[in-house]
């Protein structure tokens, strides 16, 4: 591979990765130094956030449990009162992206650290990246101070998480990895890192369909997941994560599946453009999991095997609203490998919408499935 110049910064995060490491929750908050514990935990598992209250002890001043996805913007005002009248001097987020969401979100204003303790495979742990929604925007800040001083990482923490979940989340993983290997920031070191995750989720996550209960295929999934927040924390995003944003943000889709149901389409847009990252994720996941196929092939083919969602249509959205999105991703300009132009990011979308196999989407195909989409929007 022919790198560009570039410029990286290896980024400060103390990273703890074991089962059962959970428990060392304190050892790690008196590391830091910090005397008073805002907990930011959801209500998916009360028995989690107890255990964690109940090991922080006299360093815990405040509990906030309105964790909402897209991080509303009127969720964080109240978080950021809850840690001002505490005077939290660290925020510990347990949870998947939006509780870790909720923290920057609170970060942002107070610059209070945090020490974050994952259950899915979102990744946002390891970035400096906040998505906030407001107004039926969903907008990133991009803030050095919001990237989590520590991240213990528990697979245990995730042998509860659903097969549905488990596998959107592992999609969204790959999202993080697939667009490393082009955004704008790539390096030696991301390449090398986001192949080797995609190659660990693409192994792990039929083990986790097959066992959710399989503590080595939960620990090699989440340390695929960790590889995907570095990437994610360390290179940049591309007309994927845009097109994302813009469905979670104004059309309310869920993080998640959105992900994985637009992955295989983002990755097929920019095939031709991009052929060594391409190269680079069908040898990761010829490697772990599918026989020998192009790259958003492979994923596709990935996402229907773990049992991920797999079209824009199975989450509700109105075929009506292709358009306008189109119309919000332009508006966003991504840095992206293949210029953006309307046209072919209706295709995109389309073929998202439907679900057909990707590989209809490169080159003179794509015709045919707008066709088709067309043809089935009028029936
Ligand atoms: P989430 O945090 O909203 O969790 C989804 C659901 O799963 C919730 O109901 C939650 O309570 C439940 N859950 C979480 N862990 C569980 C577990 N172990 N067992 C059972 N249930 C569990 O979803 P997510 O996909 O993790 O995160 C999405 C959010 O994260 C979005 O707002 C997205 O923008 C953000 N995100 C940000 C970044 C970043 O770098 N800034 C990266 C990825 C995602």
């Amino acid at each position: 591979m022919t790198f560009l110049p570039f410029v990286h910064d290896t980024p400060s995060t103390r990273v703890v990765f074991g089962s059962g490491r959970r428990r060392e929750l304190t050892q790690e908050v008196e590391r830091l130094g910090a005397r008073r514990v805002l907990l930011i935990a959801g209500r998916h598992d009360t028995d989690l956030s107890a255990e964690l209250a109940e090991g922080l002890g006299e360093l815990l001043v405040a509990h906030v449990d309105e964790v909402v996805m897209h991080v509303p913007a009127a969720v964080a005002a109240r978080a950021l009162e809850a840690a001002t009248a505490a005077d939290a001097d660290l925020i510990v987020a347990a949870g998947g992206g939006s509780a870790i969401g909720l923290a920057k979100a609170v970060a942002r204003h107070r610059r209070t650290r945090i020490l974050a303790l994952p259950t899915t495979y979102a990744g946002s742990e390891m970035t400096q990246i906040l998505g906030i929604t407001e107004a039926g925007r969903k907008r990133t800040v991009n803030d050095e101070a919001l990237r989590p001083q520590t991240v213990i990482y528990d697979p245990e923490l995730t042998l509860g998480l659903p097969r549905d979940l488990s596998a959107n989340s592992g999609m969204n993983a790959l999202a993080h990895l697939v667009e490393g290997l082009y955004a704008p920031g790539v390096s030696p070191l991301s390449v090398v890192t986001a192949q080797e995750g995609i190659r660990a989720l693409a192994s792990a996550l039929p083990r986790v369909m097959q066992d959710p209960m399989d503590r080595d295929a939960r620990a090699d999934a989440l340390a695929g997941a960790w590889l995907g927040g570095w990437v994610l924390g360390t290179t940049g995003m591309g007309v994927h994560h845009t097109i994302c944003h813009v469905l979670g943000g104004t059309f309310d889709l869920p993080h998640a599946p959105t992900h994985a149901a637009v992955l295989p389409y983002a990755t097929a847009y920019n095939a031709e453009v991009a052929p060594e990252a391409m190269r680079r994720i069908a040898h990761a996941l010829t490697e772990a999991f599918t026989p020998e196929s192009d790259a958003a092939t492979g994923l596709w083919s990935l996402g229907q095997h773990v049992g991920a969602t797999t079209s824009l249509r199975a989450l509700g959205l109105p075929h009506d609203a292709l358009e306008p999105a189109v119309d919000l991703v332009v508006e966003a300009n991504p840095v992206n490998p293949r210029p953006l132009d309307r046209e072919s990011l209706l295709t995109l979308l389309e073929a998202a919408y439907w679900g057909n196999p990707p590989r209809l989407l490169i080159g003179a195909r794509a015709q045919r499935i707008i066709d088709a989409g067309a043809r089935r929007a009028e029936s």
